[in-house]
């Protein structure tokens, strides 16, 4: 897929600008706080609908307004399509296909495909469990948009469960643990909850093949990395309604300490995924750049993925990333994309790229939001 044109209106620091790309890769040059990280921002709000910045919709709203608007022309082996995303800072959004509002976010998704690459993703390595199960999640949303709908089902049961025991937990009682009303959220958890749980576990078994060769291929080595999910229910069992069991077994298992802390103590958002190298874990495991050739094995292995799934290939966003890699996983990374990927980089100085690099893209400076 190609994103022929970007057009922000509002949006952050930028007033209005049209941006038009015109190579496989777009090199997006400018110095500190003038936006570039902003453009990348748009874009892959357009195609998850998500900024892994987390930003809230009040912040992405520039400064003084109280509307936004990103749109973008993308071009797919299907035809070429106008996506429009609207933003409030009240936070109400609307997206468009083409004109035509659409309802469902769910049918949205997925019409934009990409990949983000930013410093922020040694957190993916270093950080906590929480950064890697929205890691997936993302991945999950473009793989199959439907995913976004199921999660948001599972947070809302969570919510209201959390709510219902926080609200209850001086006056249940041991002997009242079996209360009607938490019976029925049990229940609602353990269905949605297993449908995240059985599509994160699906997802990494494709991926972390993927992952692992290109680690090898990367490190050059004997290092073998291995993913693996570990949901708090175990998935011994295959089909949904047995999983189901298994996650009302485990509710009443935790019923105690859940009563004591007043909080929903099992279900994905609980879930971990383990990054190992030679059965290390990779947190505890080797310098800053063998943690890098781990990121960027796992990005290679989403654009490879998503891919293989929507059988186009997906953009890449490369924010201030490439700086920081070595000459050889530089080229490593440049092997890979090729051309085939449409890439978008941001950099503060063009010095730190080869000619290869700058000879084959397109350079657009940016300065104070233009
Ligand atoms: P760096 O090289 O430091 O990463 P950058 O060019 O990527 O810089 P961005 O993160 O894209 O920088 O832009 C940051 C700028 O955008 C800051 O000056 C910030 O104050 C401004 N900004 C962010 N949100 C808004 C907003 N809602 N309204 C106006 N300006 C904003
Ligand atoms: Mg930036």
């Amino acid at each position: 897929m190609y994103l022929k044109t970007l057009h922000l209106r509002q949006f952050r620091n930028y007033q209005e600008q049209k941006v038009e790309f015109s190579a496989a890769k777009t090199i997006l040059v400018g110095n500190n706080a003038q936006g570039k990280s902003n453009l990348l921002e748009a874009v892959e709000l357009l195609a998850t609908l998500r900024s892994h910045r987390m930003a809230r919709d009040r912040d992405l709203v520039k400064e003084g307004e109280v509307i936004s608007q990103i749109n973008a022309t993308l071009e797919r082996q299907t035809g070429v399509s106008e996506l429009t995303l609207t933003l409030r800072r009240n936070g109400r959004r609307s997206v468009a296909i083409n004109g035509e509002s659409v309802r469902r976010q769910m049918d949205f998704l997925g019409v934009l495909n990409a990949v983000q690459f930013s410093s922020l993703d040694l957190d993916l390595v270093r950080g906590g469990p929480e950064g890697r199960r929205n890691w997936l999640d993302t991945l999950l949303i473009q793989l199959e948009p439907v995913y976004a709908y199921i999660l948001q089902q599972y947070n809302q049961v969570l919510r209201q469960r959390n709510a219902f025991l926080k609200r209850h937990v001086e006056t249940l009682h041991a002997t009242s643990l079996h209360s009607e009303q938490l019976a029925v959220w049990d229940a609602q958890l353990a269905t949605t909850g297993t449908r995240v749980i059985r599509r994160r576990d699906r997802a990494i078994q494709r991926l972390a093949p993927i992952a692992t060769a290109w680690h090898a291929s990367i490190s050059g080595s004997t290092e073998v990395l291995q993913i693996k999910y570990t949901p708090s229910i175990p998935l011994e069992q295959n089909n949904p309604e047995e999983v189901q069991q298994a996650f009302l077994e485990k509710i009443q298992q935790r019923a105690v300490a859940e009563l004591h802390q007043g909080t929903t103590l099992v279900g994905p958002h609980r879930d971990e995924v383990e990054l190992t190298i030679n059965q290390t874990p990779a947190r505890q495991y080797g310098s800053q750049g063998q943690q890098r050739t781990l990121v960027l094995a796992l990005k290679l292995a989403e654009l490879q993925l998503i891919e293989e799934v929507v059988k186009e290939p997906p953009l890449l966003l490369l924010d201030d990333v490439l700086a920081e890699l070595d000459p050889s996983r530089q080229n490593q990374l440049l092997d890979a994309i090729q051309d085939r990927f449409q890439t978008l980089i941001t950099t503060t100085h063009l010095s730190s790229f080869d000619s290869q690099w700058l000879n084959s893209s397109q350079i657009l400076f940016v300065k104070a939001g233009e």
